[in-house]
């Protein structure tokens, strides 16, 4: 008997080994089909008494990416039929009942009498880590690309299929609690070190080994099914127990502002699994799993951290009918701050970079920022001196711009100065060939201006990287008015090379992201000037589930850029584009107390060398007023935070610069830190609903003026009841793209 999306073959042992393979996929994943097999697999082997033991292994590169999240998503929607149908009742017990398959499909695998082994290469994540932590005996390849984790509560959930529980009795509670709190992926040292994996071998040895073990006698009993198994930590109620779960309880607070169901359900899991035997823990561990699937911060997670970032990762915006360009030369122009990044994150990718600056100093500067990375890379054990030695071989810094003659994509990051670019562009322009793709890296000039000064304004676009740029996951890809798809399509290529997820947006002052953040900063600024105490105003804003306070914010960006931007938005829109009150605070930091963030040592905090940075005293000096923090509503403030960003999105939807609600969300969550457990600020709207929110912003507005007033399209929507994924549903965007 074979099954489609594994292969069964047994030795003269009786061992089957198990192979893992699904058709037209690169990826095995968990799919309803696939358990459905593997439990057949299962019956077949335990009742057949020839077989003295299981080897599960993949047929592919990695082992599996885990659970297929769209089939989750399924169960959710399945409940909310069942709920109209049948009422609140019988929605949760089929969620219960269709969530907790896996769970107890690893159960039988592990009480099946007979002894099961994973032989893992490669990424194994999430329900199939799970899977691996069913079986007996587990090996793993000692190739550096092996990686072992339990991802989930990154989108929201927990691991549902006796993760939490097999963790934590392989190990400490607070351990456990670490591990399943922080999603890491584990290399394979790590893992073996917290006894995770029993062996790692090389990878043409993993399946023989895991042979041996069943060869030799291998138990098919986990100890806690045996009599007298002890917690690695001690119970739960004894002196460790208390020294893991009060300190739990406040990291978790401390971590998550409350904001993360999915992670509560974590400490709540294991606190009250480790008090019951294995399978009532499981079927604990299942009722927070079938209750957290359904929570509205999962369903938001899951559907833009998951399935939007990797559609977007792959390119669902990129124009369909121009073939895909191989780009292996680049060239970086301007290797400053961020074109030092830029070369480093392309040569990281394979791609050979020819970086420019205006003298050979200076080009060199910016290769030894490569050298540097590298280094910090080789000191933690990610890579070798081999490694540094041929990213660095693949950069040639230069002054002269006749090497960017044979390069694929040129990308200035050359002084923030439309007459520095206009003349980079027309050099460039020279040696370039006619087809090749220039794009510019500006943070505020408008594409189409700069394009003008481009022989070629349909090969001219716009790729804005965010700092730091070896860090940050997102790229804006921006379109000029005469920006062609050929254009577009290799940015977008180009992105995907260097894996970082692009978002489309048409050519306006701010482009999508740093809209949002200025609403955001501005929020603070005037919170300080209304005489909110700083502290509060960074610890709401954390609280709302931002990941850095406003004040800070505006300190890594240097008070004096914020300022630069001001004015010029000024110069170039006239008073009413900016808030004078902001304004008046930063000219007082940066002109009359030369505080200009973190570069200076002194912005909004203070930097003492060495130590660790503290809110300036001097901050309350500044406040014309100053308030009780008792007297200051704090659900007012974090709301004032999350929907000043969400309505400038709402903005950026309404005129047309963000097309896709998809990249308003994803490009929120990565740029810039938006409250990831929202979904970002269109699911945020989306999950009180469009009429929770117009009501929202008319309050804030009454009370803090016109800059909360709502968008036309916000009203229409509201008055529809209308949802953004409703009104604008990513399909219909991938259709007219195609
Ligand atoms: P930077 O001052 O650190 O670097 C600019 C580099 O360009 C310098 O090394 C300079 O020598 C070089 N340069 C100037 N004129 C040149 C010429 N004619 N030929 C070759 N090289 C020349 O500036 P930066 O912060 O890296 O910013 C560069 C660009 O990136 C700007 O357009 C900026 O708006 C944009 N940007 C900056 C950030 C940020 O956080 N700093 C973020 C996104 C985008």
């Amino acid at each position: 008997m074979s099954e489609t999306n594994f292969r069964t073959e047994t030795d003269a042992d009786g061992i089957v080994l198990v192979t893992w393979d699904m058709p037209s996929r690169s990826m095995n994943v968990l799919t309803a089909e696939a358990i459905t097999e593997l439990g057949e697999i299962l019956d077949r082997t335990t009742a057949d008494e020839a077989v003295k033991g299981v080897v599960v292994t993949s047929g592919k590169n990695a082992f599996s990416g885990g659970a297929d999240l769209t089939m989750l998503e399924g169960i959710g929607k399945l409940a909310r039929q069942e709920a109209v149908k049948s009422g609140a009742e019988a929605a949760a017990k089929l969620v219960f009942d269709e969530s907790r398959k896996l769970s107890q499909l690893y159960r039988r695998i592990e009480t099946c009498g007979k002894p099961w082994a994973v032989a893992v290469n490669g990424v194994c994540l999430g329900g199939a880590f799970e899977l691996a932590l069913a079986c007996h005996y587990r090996v793993a390849s000692d190739d550096p690309k092996t990686r072992l984790g339990l991802p989930e509560v990154k989108v929201g959930l927990f691991p549902g299929a006796g993760g939490t529980q097999r963790i934590a009795r392989m190990m400490p509670a607070s351990d456990a609690l670490q591990m399943l709190l922080k999603g890491d992926q584990l290399r394979t040292d790590r893992a073996k070190a917290m006894r995770l994996i029993d062996e790692v071998v090389p990878r043409d040895q993993m399946v023989e080994a895991a042979k041996t073990w069943i060869r030799n006698g291998g138990s098919a009993v986990k100890p806690w099914d045996q009599d007298g198994f002890k917690l690695p930590g001690g119970p739960v109620w004894s002196k460790g127990g208390f020294m893991t779960w009060p300190a739990a309880n406040a990291i978790y607070r401390r971590e998550t502002f409350g904001n993360y169901p999915g992670a509560r359900a974590i400490l709540k899991v294991v606190f009250e699994g480790l008090q019951l035997p294995m399978d009532r823990a499981l079927t604990v561990e299942s009722r927070y799993f079938a209750h957290i699937l359904q929570s509205k911060e999962a369903a938001a997670m899951i559907r833009s951290l998951f399935v939007s970032m990797q559609e977007l990762g792959k390119g669902a915006r990129r124009p369909k009918d121009v073939p895909p360009s191989s780009i292996k030369k680049v060239g970086v122009v301007g290797a400053g701050f961020m074109g030092a990044g830029i070369a480093y994150v392309s040569a990281l990718a394979g791609l050979e970079v020819v970086l420019v600056d205006r003298d050979q100093a200076a080009a060199d500067k910016g290769k030894e920022h490569s050298h540097k990375l590298m280094t910090g890379q080789i000191m933690k054990g990610r890579a070798k001196t081999a490694d540094r030695d041929a990213l660095l071989a693949r950069i040639e810094a230069t002054p002269d711009y006749q090497k960017l003659g044979d390069c694929d994509l040129v990308i200035e990051a050359v002084f923030e100065d439309p007459k520095v670019k206009a003349e980079v562009i027309g050099k460039v322009e020279a040696v370039i060939d006619k087809d090749v793709i220039f794009g510019s890296n500006t943070s505020t000039l408008p594409i189409s201006g700069l394009a003008a000064s481009s022989e070629r304004a349909d090969q001219f676009i716009g790729i804005h990287f965010f700092s730091p740029v070896e860090k940050m996951l997102l790229v804006e890809i921006i379109l000029g008015k005469e920006t062609g798809d050929k254009a577009l399509a290799v940015a977008m290529d180009y992105v995907r090379a260097i894996k970082k997820t692009p978002i489309v947006v048409n050519d306006t002052r701010g482009f999508y992201a740093n809209r949002c953040v200025g609403a955001y900063l501005l929020e603070g600024h005037l919170m300080l000037d209304e005489g909110v105490p700083p502290a509060m105003i960074e610890n709401t804003a954390k609280m709302a589930g931002m990941p850095v306070g406003p004040l800070s914010l505006t300190d890594e960006v240097a008070v004096d850029l914020a300022l630069k931007i001001l004015k010029a938005a000024e110069a170039q829109a006239g008073p009413d584009a900016i808030n004078e009150r902001q304004k008046e605070l930063l000219v007082t930091l940066v002109e009359k107390e030369g505080r200009l963030g973190r570069k200076n040592g002194k912005g909004f905090y203070d930097y003492p060398e060495g130590g660790k940075k503290k809110l300036w005293p001097g901050l309350k000096d500044l406040q014309p007023v100053s308030r009780d923090a008792d007297s200051i509503d704090v659900a007012e403030l974090k709301h004032r935070f999350l929907a000043t960003q969400a309505l400038e999105a709402v903005r950026t939807v309404a005129e047309g610069v963000v097309t896709d609600v998809r990249e308003a969300d994803v490009g929120a969550i990565i740029g810039f830190g938006f409250a990831p457990f929202t979904g970002g600020p269109l699911s945020w709207i989306d999950g009180m609903g469009t009429k929770a929110f117009l009501a929202l912003v008319k309050e804030l507005e009454a009370k803090h003026g016109p800059r909360f007033a709502a968008p036309k399209l916000l009203e229409e929507m509201a008055a529809k009841d209308e949802t953004f994924y409703g009104r604008f549903p990513p399909e219909a965007r991938e259709k007219e793209a195609a």
